[in-house]
C-alpha cells in the first residue's frame, strides 16, 4: 500500500496550484509557502504515579499578514510538525475566505490525552500553556479548541496566560465556557454557518430550500447543528450516521428526536428507518450531502456513484483532490470546507471582539452577524467560481490567497 500523502505536501500543492492561477510573484509564493514561525516545546507533565514524562508541544503560526494568528490546539498521538504546519496554513485561508481579520495558526501536543486522568489532563494543559504563553497573546496568536480539547482546556490555558501577564486576559483564547468569557452561539456556530451557506445557495439558485432532501454523515457537534438549522429552514433530513451505523428514512427524520436519541443512547442506530452502512449513506439519492465526520471519505472509488446534487463540507478535507475533479466533471457543486465550516472561526472572532470590548452580545445578534458573513462569503466565492469557470474550492482559495497576498504587499512591502 502506498504511504498516505503528507498533509503538508498536500497543503503546499494546493497553494502553488492557486498561486499559479493568480500569477503570484515568486517572492510572494516563497513567503506564503512557509509558516512565519514554528515553535516546538518540551512539555513536562507530572503523572499520577509520581514520574514526570516530557511530551512535545508545537505551535505553528503560518501568517500574521491579516491579523493575529488563529487556530486550534489538538492533543493527540498522531500530531506532527508537518500536520500542524498544514493546518495552520489552511486556517490562514479559512479566515481570509470569510474576511475575519486573523491569520492562521495551529498547535498540538503529541500525547494520548484521552488516556490521562483528570488531574493529568489539567497538568498537561497548564504545562503546555506556560510554554505557549511566551508566543501567544490577544494581538499575536489566539488558540482555540480542536481534537480532544474543549472549553475546560481553554479555561486552563487562559488562566495560565493570565498569571503570565499578571492580569486576566480572556481574549488570548476562544472557545471558552460562556461563564468564563465565551460567546453565546459558539456551540452551534459551525453547523449554523453551514446552514446559512446552504440557505443562500438556494436563494441564489432561485429554488426553495423547503423539501430539499439532506443526508448527513457524522452526528456530532457540526452534524447535529447543521441538521437542526437546515430542518428549521425547511429542508428534510432523510439519513444520518455516526461511527456506529447509519439510518435512512425517506419520509424524513425528526432532528429533535434524533438529537435526543443520540444523547440518550450514544448512537443514531435504532431511530425509525432502514439501517444502512456508512458507505451506502454517502451514495444515497438526495439533494444535499453533508460530510461532517472524517477526512477523505469521498474518494475516486465512490465519487462516480454519488447522487447528491450539492455537497457541503462540514468536516475538514472530506473530499480527496482526485474525487474533487470527478465531482466537478459530473457537475456536482462542492461548497468547500474553508467556506462551509468557517462559521466556527467566525464566532470565535466574535468571542475575541466581545472579550476586547468587555461587552457581551445577545445570542440573536451573534446569529445575525454570522448569517451576514456567511452569505457575503458565499456570494463572493460563487461569483468568482462562475466568472473564472473554476470549482468553488479553487475560487475560495483564489479569494483567500489574493486577500492574504494583498495584505502582505500593502503592509509589508519589503516582507
Ligand atoms: P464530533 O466529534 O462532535 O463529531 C464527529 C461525528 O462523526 C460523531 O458523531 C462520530 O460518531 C462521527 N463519526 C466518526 N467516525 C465516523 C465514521 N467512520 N462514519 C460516520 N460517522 C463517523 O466532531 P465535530 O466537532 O462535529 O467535527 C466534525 C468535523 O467537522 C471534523 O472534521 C472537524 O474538523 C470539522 N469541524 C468542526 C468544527 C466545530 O466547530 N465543531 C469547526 C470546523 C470544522
Amino acid at each position: 500500500m502506498p504511504d498516505a500523502p503528507n498533509t503538508w505536501d498536500i497543503a503546499l500543492r494546493q497553494f502553488h496550484e492557486v498561486a499559479e492561477l493568480l500569477a503570484l510573484s515568486k517572492d510572494l509564493r516563497d513567503y506564503l509557502s512557509a509558516p512565519e514561525a514554528v515553535h516546538v516545546f518540551s512539555v513536562p507533565v507530572l503523572r499520577d504515579d509520581g514520574t514526570t514524562h516530557v511530551f512535545t508541544g508545537i505551535r505553528s503560526q503560518h501568517s500574521f499578514a491579516r491579523g493575529p494568528a488563529k487556530g486550534g490546539l489538538r492533543f493527540h498521538p498522531d500530531v506532527s510538525i508537518d500536520e500542524v504546519k498544514a493546518l495552520s496554513m489552511w486556517m490562514t485561508w479559512k479566515c481570509a475566505v470569510v474576511n475575519v481579520p486573523f491569520g492562521g495558526g495551529k498547535g498540538g501536543l503529541i500525547c494520548d490525552y484521552k488516556s490521562f486522568s483528570k488531574r493529568e489532563k489539567e497538568r498537561a494543559a497548564r504545562s503546555f500553556a506556560r510554554r505557549l504563553s511566551r508566543v501567544i497573546g490577544p494581538d499575536i496568536d489566539i488558540p482555540a479548541p480542536d481534537v480532544n480539547t474543549g472549553p475546560e482546556v481553554m479555561a486552563w490555558i487562559a488562566d495560565e496566560y493570565g498569571h503570565f501577564v499578571g492580569h486576566p486576559e480572556p481574549a488570548v483564547i476562544t472557545g471558552k465556557p460562556v461563564e468564563f468569557g465565551g460567546s453565546k452561539g459558539r456551540d452551534s456556530a459551525t453547523g449554523r454557518g453551514l446552514a446559512y451557506c446552504v440557505e443562500r445557495y438556494f436563494e441564489n439558485l432561485g429554488k426553495p430550500l423547503e423539501g430539499q432532501r439532506v443526508v448527513i454523515q457524522g452526528f456530532g457537534n457540526a452534524g447535529q447543528w447543521a441538521a437542526r438549522i437546515l430542518a428549521s429552514l425547511g429542508a428534510t433530513l432523510i439519513a444520518i450516521s455516526d461511527s456506529r451505523g447509519a439510518v435512512h428514512c425517506t419520509e424524513g427524520i425528526s432532528t429533535s428526536g434524533a438529537v435526543k436519541h443520540k444523547l440518550e443512547t450514544g448512537e443514531v442506530a435504532g431511530l425509525p428507518g432502514d439501517a444502512i452502512s456508512n458507505a451506502e449513506l454517502l451514495e444515497l439519492e438526495c439533494d444535499i450531502l453533508v460530510p461532517a465526520a472524517l477526512e477523505s471519505v469521498i474518494t475516486v472509488d465512490n465519487a462516480p456513484r454519488l447522487k447528491a446534487k450539492l455537497i457541503v463540507e462540514a468536516a475538514n478535507g472530506p473530499t480527496t483532490p482526485d474525487a474533487d475533479r470527478i465531482l466537478h466533471e459530473r457537475g456536482i457543486t462542492v461548497i468547500p470546507d474553508v467556506l462551509a465550516n468557517a462559521g466556527g472561526v467566525t464566532v470565535s472572532y466574535f468571542e475575541w471582539v466581545q472579550n476586547r470590548q468587555r461587552y457581551y452580545w445577545p445570542e440573536d445578534k451573534v446569529h445575525d452577524r454570522l448569517r451576514q458573513i456567511m452569505r457575503d462569503a458565499l456570494d463572493e466565492v460563487q461569483h468568482l467560481a462562475e466568472e473564472k469557470q473554476v470549482p468553488w474550492r479553487t475560487a475560495a482559495y483564489m479569494l483567500a490567497i489574493k486577500r492574504v497576498a494583498h495584505a502582505v504587499e500593502v503592509n509589508h512591502p519589503n516582507f
